[in-house]
């Protein structure tokens, strides 16, 4: 937004007025807004949150028009990982999740797993069932298929000497063993070769997966990476089967707007975080209020930043940040159609992807069931 532009050139004012609090928190997407649920579910009421844009929610923001609300970013949550108990405790909260089942899995709420059916993946001329290339294969691109599907659920199983899972959600939760580490210097293309991958079709699932999870292809996705994607998650549902997801027609932004509610006046938008500095006694953050042109410092006893790295290099000068981080720009459209799109072999999916196209493919906001039964979509 024109807002955050102004602190790659902008130059401001001297703060003018100094405001105390005892957290701040700079940034409203799902982390900082998260931060936020955080404390004030502890009880913990003198922070406030600050964010650029006119409503938060960052890469989780979401838009709504006459059919029905849309993501802009993330438009879903996999099934909880076992190791993602602060997500899992916002989901009892929300009551996402209602319950669980006789084996310990979740119930969750009906209304947030997507509907049936879940994903298609056209190539040949067809819609195929599913993201996985399944038509058209020889024998040998079907049993590698297989082995590469087995080999990513042992890496799923598989404890590491530390006693941690080798990928986990949260990503600080995973083993650190030597072998495992190895993988990261590694490129996923090259460890495919290794273990003798070589279908194109399996290639391009694989490839597909790294753009749409690392905005970036697989020559340039390390093997750890790579592999994290299929071997990290292992979430159950007594509801669902382990393929599911949680949605909901604005994607995400259920959560961020439902976490801003909760946080209520915390919440100032359009107030753009320019320069912290942090000592002993605390921090110093100055902002610029766009609404009222005007600059002020926000001294408090901790700040927690939730913005990006770029951002975060431009607030703090000096921190110290992960070396050679960049981010992939994406381009998102919501497009309302008149009529439903069709085509030949498997139906209509929340998640319709064309094999070999440059594109991630599009997601269809009215599949969800909270939207498909609570309105007229
Ligand atoms: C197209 C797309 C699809 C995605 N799909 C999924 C998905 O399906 N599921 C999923 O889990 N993840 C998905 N992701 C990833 C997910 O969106 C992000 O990981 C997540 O939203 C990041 O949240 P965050 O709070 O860390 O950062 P951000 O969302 O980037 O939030 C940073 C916030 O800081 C604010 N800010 C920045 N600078 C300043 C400043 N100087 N002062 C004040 N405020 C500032 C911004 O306005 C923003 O609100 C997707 C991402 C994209 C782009």
């Amino acid at each position: 937004s024109s807002i955050g532009h102004r602190l790659r050139g902008g130059t401001f004012a001297a703060p003018g007025e100094i405001r105390r609090t005892d957290v701040v928190i700079v940034g409203g997407g799902v982390a900082g807004l998260g931060a936020g649920y955080r404390l004030a579910r502890a009880g913990y009421d003198d922070f406030l949150l600050l964010d650029l844009e006119a409503t938060p929610g960052g890469n989780a923001a979401s838009g709504r028009n006459e059919v029905s609300a849309f993501p802009w970013g993330a438009h879903y949550v996999p099934l909880l990982t076992q190791e993602a108990r602060a997500v899992r405790a916002l989901f009892e909260d929300f009551a996402i999740i209602t319950g669980y089942g006789p084996t310990g899995a979740p119930l969750y709420d009906e209304y947030a797993l997507c509907a049936d059916p879940s994903e298609r993946l056209y190539r040949y001329g067809r819609w195929q069932d599913g993201l996985v290339p399944a038509i058209g294969l020889t024998d040998e691109e079907e049993a590698e298929t297989k082995r590469f599907f087995a080999t990513m659920r042992d890496f799923r199983r598989r404890v590491g000497t530390d006693g941690r899972r080798a990928f986990a959600i949260p990503l600080d939760l995973s083993s650190q063993d030597a072998d495992l580490m190895a993988l990261d210097a590694i490129a996923m293309t090259a460890w495919m070769e290794r273990e003798g991958y070589r279908s194109p079709g399996l290639a391009w699932y694989v490839d597909y997966c790294c753009r749409d999870d690392y905005g970036t292809r697989s020559q340039d996705v390390s093997a750890w990476a790579g592999i994290h994607y299929f071997a990290s998650r292992n979430g159950r549902a007594a509801d669902a089967d382990e393929q599911g997801l949680v949605t909901w027609p604005e994607g995400n932004g259920y959560l961020t707007h439902r976490l801003a509610e909760v946080l209520g006046p915390r919440v100032r938008s359009r107030t753009l975080a320019f320069a912290v500095e942090t000592d002993d006694a605390g921090a110093a953050v100055d902002v610029w209020d766009a609404a009222e042109d005007k600059t002020f410092r926000v001294e408090a006893k901790a700040v927690v930043l939730a913005t990006p790295h770029f951002v975060t290099a431009r607030l703090m000068k000096h921190a110290a940040l992960a070396a050679g981080f960049s981010y992939a720009p994406w381009a998102v459209a919501n497009i309302t159609l008149d009529s439903l799109p069709g085509g030949t072999g498997a139906g209509l999916s929340w998640d319709n992807v064309v094999f070999d196209s440059p594109l991630l493919g599009y997601v269809v906001a009215t599949r969800s069931p909270r939207c498909a039964r609570r309105t007229r979509c």
